[in-house]
């Protein structure tokens, strides 16, 4: 068995009707989409064309997208965007869960002089959106909220809490970058004000996004230059990259069906066989309202490094919970904020499906990891504990 690619939330292949569609834009057709001439006349029309892309999967207006350089460029800028516009309101509400993306920035606005709010979860990563409505203040600039959980999968009910954040006439982002190709998404019944998605997450390549953001909704260009995207992002188009997400974005749309059966009922049995195949075993997450391609499960007794180092060595990629690799021994902060206990947050594995997977290769995991985890566990610290719970 080749790779078996099962780790799509930390980036995806790009599609090869993608790549086929850029190629032209790296050779013959190199015109600035901004000259005069013809024949950077005919990229702009192709940038257009991918904006419009874009803009149907989230149906918007093409005039209400930004392109960027990555998700983490898109948050980044809605949240300093909102801020920015907003001076005299100091306080910013968010979640503990969200991607290093929006955490680390919030943090960092703290040290800057800003209030902030972090939304608890429950065991399944569930907001209490009473804590939500608790939360708002007068002087709330922003609510930020991801619309799925990028280790969990677990999707926040992002409808409902628009309706709360907007009947106070607060402003609210939402990190989607693990939504779109997945979830449906339509901006004509979502009242949101900033949304961002990513390009690799999506089969497009690596270092492209795009940044919703609501007519009429205030905005801060974050690179401030030349009158690309009309005076919203300075800075020559990344216009093969740009192209591409364009027609992934297509893609997406017309695989979103597929995304919501074969390769959920691929995740489906996945799951079903991992949990009945590995005692001491649990998911974490919501079972129900969860991203069809994603499973996090935790293996009691057993580090999460571990099972990645073995899985690799049988082709398998998948990602851990915990970050052990930067030093520190702590589980994620997914996890922790879930409560997940100690002995089954160390042992967390991401296990994150694409159209590209098949039932083969689904089978082959389900065979093989059990196996793994019995080594595993034949030699862990916790072996004591482990037969007197008579699994020696
Ligand atoms: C990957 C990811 C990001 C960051 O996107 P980049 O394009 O890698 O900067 C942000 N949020 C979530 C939920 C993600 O999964």
């Amino acid at each position: 068995m080749d790779t078996v690619y099962l780790d799509n939330n930390a980036t995806s292949r790009v599609d090869p009707a993608v790549l086929e569609e850029m190629l032209p834009y790296f050779s013959e057709l190199y015109g600035n989409p901004s000259s005069m001439h013809t024949f950077g006349g005919q990229v702009g029309a192709k940038l257009r064309e991918a904006r419009e892309r874009v803009a149907a999967v989230l149906g918007c207006d093409a005039s209400e997208i930004v392109f960027t350089s990555c998700g983490t460029e898109g948050d980044s800028t809605a949240i300093r965007s909102a801020l920015e516009a907003q001076p005299d309101k100091r306080h910013l509400v968010t979640t503990k869960v969200e991607h290093p993306a929006v955490l680390n920035l919030a943090n960092h606005l703290v040290k800057k002089g800003y209030h902030l709010t972090l939304l608890g979860v429950d065991s399944q990563g569930r907001l209490d959106l009473d804590e939500l409505r608790g939360s708002l203040r007068d002087d709330t600039a922003l609510v930020s909220v991801m619309y799925a959980n990028n280790e969990t999968g677990t999707v926040f009910p992002v409808q409902e809490i628009a309706e709360i954040v907007k009947s106070r006439g607060i402003a609210l982002h939402t990190d989607a970058v693990q939504a779109v190709g997945k979830i449906p998404l339509d901006m004509g019944t979502l009242p949101v004000d900033y949304l961002v998605l990513s390009g690799h997450k999506v089969h497009a390549p690596k270092g492209v996004g795009a940044l919703y953001v609501r007519k009429g909704t205030p905005f801060r260009p974050f690179l401030i230059g030349g009158h690309q995207e009309r005076g919203r992002r300075g800075g020559t188009e990344s216009v093969p990259s740009i192209i591409g997400l364009g027609k992934a974005c297509e893609l997406a749309a017309a695989y979103l069906e597929d995304e919501n059966t074969r390769v959920k009922a691929l995740r489906d049995r996945l799951q079903a066989g991992l949990l009945a195949g590995v005692p001491e075993s649990r998911l974490n997450g919501d079972p129900e309202r969860r991203l069809p391609n994603t499973v996090n499960i935790s293996f009691k007794f057993v580090e999460g490094e571990a099972i990645l180092l073995l899985m690799d060595q049988l082709g398998i990629c998948a990602s851990s919970g915990s970050a052990c690799t930067s030093g520190s021994l702590e589980p994620s902060h997914v996890l922790r904020a879930m409560g997940v206990p100690f002995t089954f947050a160390h042992g967390s594995v991401r296990f994150s499906l694409s159209r590209f997977n098949t039932e083969a290769e689904v089978d082959y995991v389900v065979a093989e990891l059990p196996r793994v985890i019995a080594r595993l566990r034949a030699i862990s610290p916790f072996s004591e504990e482990r037969q007197g719970l008579g699994l020696g």
